[in-house]
């Protein structure tokens, strides 16, 4: 692995002001508030949380479909956070997005050849369409689609099938950095894990780095090499895959983790769950002090008032005042 990241998100702010009247008392939704992380490349950095928390407002902003309240995003080097133009469409190419929904994310009236060659249109990346042609037939064999299948129309295949088209045309582009949004999440639970190991297949292949976002810890586990735990807009837990999963220190984790359905019943019934109480409050009035704090089990009368600060334990990073000497 080279030593620079190939992604820095720094502070990164994502606010919307959803203040309805023009004399109403102005309402901000902080979705990603202060969040900083790096992305090295070749690697897959996974992102989860409840829905609400935060981790699809933060792909959109990375990917620039959001444009950051404040802090920076830096790629190879270069600080995207204010780019325009031409500057935003080469950031562009390099940087792909795979979205959640293999069924609305694709036009039905255009055909999967049209699909996948449209971004190359875009691009520019090729000068004749029999070229574009060939390079779409290379992509549909890579992400386990047939050649003829280049004719067809969305409407006639399944939503795995869906979300290879959507991983072709992802590819179409040859970006450096993907950034899947809820994959899997869409999914029947038989076509998941074969969604996953195509996505693991291509990394490996073409040396691309990914934000993997999803809900499901069991899933991100497989596929990331380090793991980011977001609540409220929050990074709350972060650190190497195997020691999240296995030994996670921030109570919002350690519950998370044990919501995991576990499919032999004697070792379910031996492992004590903790039921996570109540909905995510929401991001418009975050409660004071920690943003966990209305549904933690280990909360204290200073978890109310003071916000705990990310800090290093071991190769964790960790926002919990359990932690803090
Ligand atoms: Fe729970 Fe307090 Fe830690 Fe927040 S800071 S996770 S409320 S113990």
């Amino acid at each position: 692995m080279s030593e620079k990241p190939i992604l820095s998100v720094s502070h990164l702010k994502t606010y919307f002001d959803v203040t309805k009247g023009l004399f109403s008392k102005k309402q901000i939704v902080k979705a990603v508030d202060d969040v900083s992380f790096d992305i090295m490349p070749n690697e897959t950095f996974g992102l989860v949380g409840e829905s609400g928390c935060g981790k699809t407002t933060l792909g959109r902003t990375i990917v620039k479909l959001y444009e950051p309240t404040g802090g920076s995003i830096t790629f190879e080097g270069q600080d995207i956070a204010k780019i325009k133009g031409a500057e935003l469409k080469a950031y562009r190419k390099n940087m792909q997005m795979i979205f959640q929904d293999p069924y609305a994310s694709l036009n039905p009236r255009m055909t999967v050849g049209e699909i996948i060659k449209e971004p190359m249109i875009i691009h520019n990346i090729y000068d004749t369409d029999a070229e574009r042609e060939a390079r779409v037939v290379e992509l549909l064999k890579i992400v386990g689609l047939k050649p003829d299948h280049i004719r067809r129309y969305p409407a006639e295949f399944s939503g795995g099938q869906r979300q290879r088209i959507g991983i072709a045309r992802a590819l179409a582009v040859d970006p450096k950095f993907i950034v899947c949004d809820e994959p899997i999440s869409a999914l029947d639970v038989s076509i998941q894990a074969q969604v996953v190991n195509l996505l693991k297949n291509i990394q490996k292949e073409l040396g691309l780095s990914y934000l993997f976002i999803a809900h499901d810890l069991s899933m991100v586990k497989h596929i990331s090499d380090r793991i980011g735990v977001m609540y409220l807009g929050h990074m709350v837990e972060m650190g190497p895959g195997n020691d999240v999963y296995h030994r996670p220190l921030h109570p919002y984790t350690t519950a998370l983790l044990s919501a995991i359905p576990i499919p032999d019943p004697d070792v379910a019934k031996a492992k004590s769950r903790i039921i996570l109480e109540g909905e995510i409050p929401s991001p418009i009035n975050p409660p004071a002090g920690c943003p966990f704090c209305t549904r933690c089990q280990k909360a204290t009368e200073r978890c109310h008032r003071e916000m705990p600060q990310p800090i290093q334990v071991g190769t964790r990073m960790v926002a919990c005042h359990l932690y803090e000497r």
